[in-house]
């Protein structure tokens, strides 16, 4: 007998039928003999929907307010899923971040999960039910609610997998595995028999929305067995591994990409000590996260400097950098936000040379323009125009071989 969480996410609970469809599937586990911790996403669109209808009624909604919102989404999937369980004579109780004691730090929209009290949920389980917890939001200490940020239910899942030490945490939802990109870009893409926790990392921080970042995090820090698999379809999906098999690894495993990139560069900077330290330091105390950073070799004692950032803060690091500009003299500010990163991802390139040249090669031979490289032990990404998004990543899936079926179980 196994304790197993399942995470479902907003597709696979996005209609009553949907929801009953999932009861099927957690009582059929149950039926089992398995102890079943279920943590739902709100029902698809419902957490835009939500964001808009803040948005309608106040230009700058108040973070906390904003959390207490969003909460309601997950909230409305728990009792509906509870219910529908119920009826298939499954017993069954939802429970909010809240009432499990979900907590996290008071970082309203972005909360870390600091801590889980399993107590009440192994109550449960002991007594024969199933446990349906409310994914994305929890509670600081002030008891405020807060939320995880988008994708973040995926979170939830890993984190009450480690707390409850669960025999496998499973991701359900709605393509049946991890994929070499997303297949929605890519028609060729197949499914991964299994893949690096360091690979998923990468690639989830560098776009693939398939598992937010922090869950993958979560399960490298704890070990929590992870599969991610279709609530749609039955199959093996995707297993993160934590040791690399003796099987040769394949050299580049995924593609990924990210639309929400922006660069700015300023130009004719004095090359001296301090100035890059000058210039991040004040982005950064706007709170605005960089990602690639690149600094041109100087020429008459001045240089240039260029960095992106995530495309919905570019007018506000905009703002921040043409005042350091003027403070340090510069010649001029320019930016781009119609800019991507695209990004080939495999732990195989560690031991191999000519990944990078490969690379390059197959974006010049679509006359595709590299604006900005950036490696890494076991990736490699370039910027590039955002018209060459979709063209950029199925020649790079092609070059690298990827353009396969399904690799077999
Ligand atoms: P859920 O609502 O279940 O959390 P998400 O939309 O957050 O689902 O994540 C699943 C989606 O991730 C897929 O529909 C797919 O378009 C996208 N995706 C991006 N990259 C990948 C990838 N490498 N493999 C599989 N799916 C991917
Ligand atoms: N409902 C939240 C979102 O849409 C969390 C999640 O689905 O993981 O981002
Ligand atoms: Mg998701």
């Amino acid at each position: 007998m196994a304790l197993i969480v399942q995470k479902y996410g907003g597709t696979s609970v996005g209609s009553p039928d949907r929801i009953a469809a999932v009861a099927e599937k957690v009582a059929g586990m149950r039926a089992q003999g398995h102890n079943i911790v279920v943590v739902v996403s709100a029902m698809s669109g419902e957490t835009d929907r939500l964001i808009k209808l803040a948005k309608s009624v106040s230009d700058v909604p108040p973070a906390r307010e904003l959390d207490v919102l969003l909460a309601t989404g997950e909230q409305t999937t728990i009792a509906l899923l509870a219910m529908a369980l119920t009826r298939i004579g499954c017993p069954a109780r939802s429970y909010t971040g809240h009432q499990v004691h979900i907590l996290t730090d008071s970082a309203f929209g972005k909360a870390r999960i600091q801590d889980i009290d399993a107590r009440r949920v192994h109550g449960d389980l002991n007594q024969g039910r199933v446990v349906v917890v409310a994914g994305f939001q929890g509670v600081d200490e002030e008891g405020n609610i807060t939320t995880l940020g988008r994708g973040g239910s995926d979170t939830t899942g890993v984190a009450l997998a480690a707390a409850l030490k669960a025999d496998e945490c499973q991701i359900y939802t709605d393509v049946d595995g991890v994929y070499t990109t997303d297949p929605r870009v890519v028609p060729k893409a197949h499914r991964l028999h299994r893949i690096t926790f360091e690979e998923m990392l990468e690639m989830a921080s560098l776009g693939s929305k398939v598992l937010q970042i922090r869950s993958v995090e979560f399960a490298g820090k704890y070990k929590v067995p992870l599969r991610v698999l279709s609530s749609f379809v039955e199959g093996p999906g995707t297993l993160i591994t934590y040791e690399e098999s003796d099987m040769e690894a394949p050299l580049i495993s995924g593609i990924a990409f990210n639309r929400d990139e922006a660069k700015l560069t300023v130009r004719g900077v004095p090359d001296k000590p301090g100035i890059a330290a000058q210039i991040l330091g004040e982005i950064g105390k706007a709170n605005i996260n960089v990602d690639i950073i690149v600094q041109n070799v100087g020429a008459d004692g001045t240089t240039d400097f260029t960095f992106t950032v995530h495309r919905g803060e570019y007018q506000k690091a905009m703002g921040v950098l043409k005042q350091v500009a003027q403070a340090l003299k510069a010649r001029e500010v320019v930016g781009d936000d119609k800019i991507v990163k695209i990004s080939v991802v495999g732990v195989g390139m560690r031991s191999h040379a000519g990944i990078a040249s490969q690379m390059f090669k197959a974006l010049a031979d679509e006359g595709i323009n590299i604006q900005m490289i950036s490696t890494s032990e076991i990736k490699i990404s370039v910027v590039v125009e955002e018209k060459y998004l979709e063209l950029g990543v199925r020649a790079l899936h092609s070059t690298f071989g990827l353009d396969r079926p399904d690799e077999a179980a």
